[in-house]
């Protein structure tokens, strides 16, 4: 990877632009380091918006071209400096630093345009001639196979698509978009532009014959523990279409996948054949390229781009994805008022469907997430169906309350664990029987929306089982650490003092602790909150 560029946005005073390396290569000047390199520029749709929430005196310097946004804390940046701040819940803007003392830049997009590539050209020169090489390398080490793009319609798969025509000198590559039925509206008119700039570029459409909204009557909205969506309407589709194309000598597909977006694909390698699609090997050209590096290729070299870019959105996807942010809520309620409309009507028939004891929170969050977590009204729901085929044995939770990470050592003292996956987003793993070491239950714990899914597979006493794993749920959601359950451990595994702690070493899955009444789940449960 070039050295030249890195994680970081700098600022040039001189030329008034960001920097991808510490140097301006315009005047030559040093660059302000101003914050990590997810800087995206903001255009004029989402610039008008935002003027609609401010007041008069700032409206000058809100000029596209010169106002960039670190997505990440919602901060936008004028001439290098955080001026504005959104809180996306309340749909506020607040000014954040003293515009006074910015003066409007008197120069046109065009120029502030010519200005930044100027100012950046070598940086984005070695990191398209890296990437290239790149590519040049892999398509001769899996010479035979089919070259393909995997295309999204997003900013990512646009620059490897660019950099992967570039870099074979042809046009005939082949593109395969997976249509998830539930795209931008914006993402379909930005296929067909790119196929009308790309008439020589076959271009090939997948479709899940599953209808979404249909699916998720049956199965329930997707949400970030059960994510079926991508499952059967992306993976399915394109594996099909895979399969029918090339029986025997496979394919190469180049995709947009970068490091930056998630924790899970951090791990990943710049090429890899371990992937959910048999016989095909994917490779990730960009795989390290930051947002900003992203955003400079794509306007250095003019290229023509999705428009949800430019109404607000940062990533392009599912329009009902459970990971999207506030903001994206926001911007789908504001953009696409028909599409959001449809599925709040959908959210809240689901909602009544589940007899979800309040469906407006349902509808507003409780699909996708739980903000805090704390504060709303108790709710403990079973799951209806779910696509497994164990569903019938799996109960999802809701946690109310309690720090979730705390869920595995509550479940601890029903027998060992051993842990399946863990990463910021989702934690699982099973629960043996502490003697013959047979799988009692799985379980898979939900970080950022705080529920659990218990997939009770034990068949001996299950009854009991359960409940006990429900009774340290509920002590869990209420426990102030107040030691009683760890007191009566024999063991001493149990310190359950200002904490609660399993020592691993030393239980014995006596279950002393959960027999033990807890003082605190027993008074609520008298005050009717249960
Ligand atoms: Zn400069």
């Amino acid at each position: 990877m070039s050295k030249a560029v890195g994680n970081r946005a700098y600022w040039c005073d001189t030329c008034h632009v960001p920097l991808i390396g510490k140097q301006c290569l315009a005047c030559g000047g040093i660059g302000r380091d101003i914050c990590a390199a997810t800087l995206v520029p903001v255009f004029r749709p989402e610039i008008n918006y935002l003027k609609g929430k401010t007041d008069a005196t700032i409206h000058p310097l809100l000029k596209e071209g010169e106002i960039w946004l670190a997505p990440g804390h919602y901060t936008y940046y004028c001439q290098g400096v955080p001026f504005l701040k959104l809180s996306a819940k309340s749909d506020k803007v607040e000014i954040s630093k003293q515009p006074k003392a910015l003066k409007p830049l008197n120069r046109s997009v065009k120029k502030a345009l010519e200005t930044l590539k100027q100012a950046n050209r070598k940086y984005i020169e070695d990191l398209q001639y890296e990437a290239e090489i790149f590519i040049l390398k892999t398509v001769k080490k899996y010479e035979g196979k089919i070259n393909m793009v995997s295309f999204s319609g997003g900013k990512d798969s646009t620059v490897v698509s660019h950099l992967v025509m570039n870099a074979l000198g042809r046009s005939d590559v082949l593109h395969i978009f997976a249509d998830t039925t539930i795209e931008f509206p914006d993402t379909y008119g930005y296929l067909q532009k790119f196929q009308q700039q790309h008439p020589l570029t076959p271009f090939v459409e997948t479709r899940s014959n599953l209808d979404f909204f249909q699916t998720a009557k049956s199965i329930g909205p997707p949400s970030r523990i059960l994510r079926w969506c991508c499952t059967t309407h992306k993976t399915n589709p394109l594996s099909k279409l895979i399969d029918s194309m090339s029986p025997d000598q496979g394919i190469l597909a180049f995709d947009g996948v970068r490091k930056i977006e998630s924790s899970r694909r951090a791990n990943y390698s710049r090429i890899s054949n371990d992937h959910k699609i048999a016989r095909e090997i994917l490779a990730r050209p960009i795989l390290e390229w930051s947002d900003l590096q992203v955003w400079f290729y794509m306007l250095s070299q003019g290229l023509s781009f999705n428009q949800a870019y430019k109404k607000g959105f940062r990533r392009v996807g599912c329009l009902f994805c459970p990971f999207n942010s506030d903001w994206s809520q926001l911007m789908l309620k504001e953009r696409y008022p028909k599409q959001w409309e449809r599925w709040q009507i959908f959210l809240a028939k689901q909602a009544i469907r589940m007899k979800h004891p309040n469906p407006e929170v349902f509808v507003e969050r409780g699909w996708r997430s739980r903000a805090g977590g704390r504060g709303l009204d108790f709710y403990k729901s079973s799951v209806e169906s779910s696509p497994c085929i164990l569903s019938e044995n799996a109960v999802q939770y809701q946690l109310l309350s309690g720090d979730i990470h705390l869920l595995r050592h509550f479940l601890r003292p029903l027998g060992p664990q051993s842990i399946v996956n863990k990463d910021e987003y989702l934690e699982s793993f099973l629960i043996h029987d502490y003697k013959s070491n047979k799988i009692l239950a799985s379980v898979e714990i939900g970080f950022i929306d705080h529920s659990v899914r218990v997939n009770y597979i034990v068949n001996k006493n299950k009854r009991l089982f359960r409940q006990r794993v429900e009774k340290q749920i509920k002590k869990l959601q209420v426990c102030i650490f107040c030691g009683a359950c760890g007191a009566k451990c024999k063991s001493n595994a149990l310190d359950s003092e200002g904490h609660f702690l399993v020592d691993e070493s030393k239980c014995i899955s006596c279950l002393t602790c959960i027999s033990h009444n807890c003082p605190i789940v027993k008074s609520l449960h008298y005050k009717g909150i249960n």
